[in-house]
């Protein structure tokens, strides 16, 4: 998936839990979940986040390639470990409801890979033989029609949410 779709899926799903949950989202934990929503592609330097930290995507690109570490179940164990930790220490302004933004954008990217041809190494540094884990038999190439069409969709309902 690309950063736009992502984005739009991060926004989506952080607005979906946050209204399942009672609460309307602030716009600043939407931008967290935007943030954590490319956050994984840091692997790729050539991504949206690549290109903007290009110091630090192009060590991790080369250390641990594309859709690795970063798209796994582990690097999420991890990052929610740090950030955490960090917003328990009072770190910056750096709340748990920021961490829970972050981490939920972080999650949708997962599951947006999840839902590509090519899948995610969920249970990495464990690969599965054959492919990495993706929705079996509904799977869509990264930047085809359907990821269009599903970003755009997605783009409509966070129009109509803004709205209402
Ligand atoms: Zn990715």
């Amino acid at each position: 998936m690309l950063a736009p779709g992502h984005i739009a899926l991060g926004l989506a799903t952080y607005a979906g839990a946050s209204y399942l949950a009672g609460q309307v989202p602030l716009p600043e934990l939407l931008a967290a979940a935007a943030l954590g929503s490319l956050l994984p592609d840091i692997d790729h330097p050539n991504s949206q986040i690549g290109r903007m930290l290009p110091s630090i995507s192009r060590p991790v690109a080369a250390l641990i390639g594309h859709r690795g570490f970063t798209h796994s179940l582990l690097a999420v164990a991890l990052l929610t470990a740090v950030l955490a930790l960090l917003a328990w220490q009072q770190v910056e302004s750096l709340t748990a409801a920021t961490v829970i933004a972050l981490i939920t954008g972080y999650l949708s990217h997962l599951a947006g890979d999840y839902l590509t041809v090519r899948g995610i190494p969920l249970f990495w540094p464990y690969r599965r033989p054959g492919g990495d884990y993706h929705i079996p038999y509904m799977a869509f190439r990264t930047g085809g029609p359907t990821e269009i069409l599903l970003t755009a969709a997605l783009g409509l309902l966070l129009t109509a949410l803004a709205v209402y």
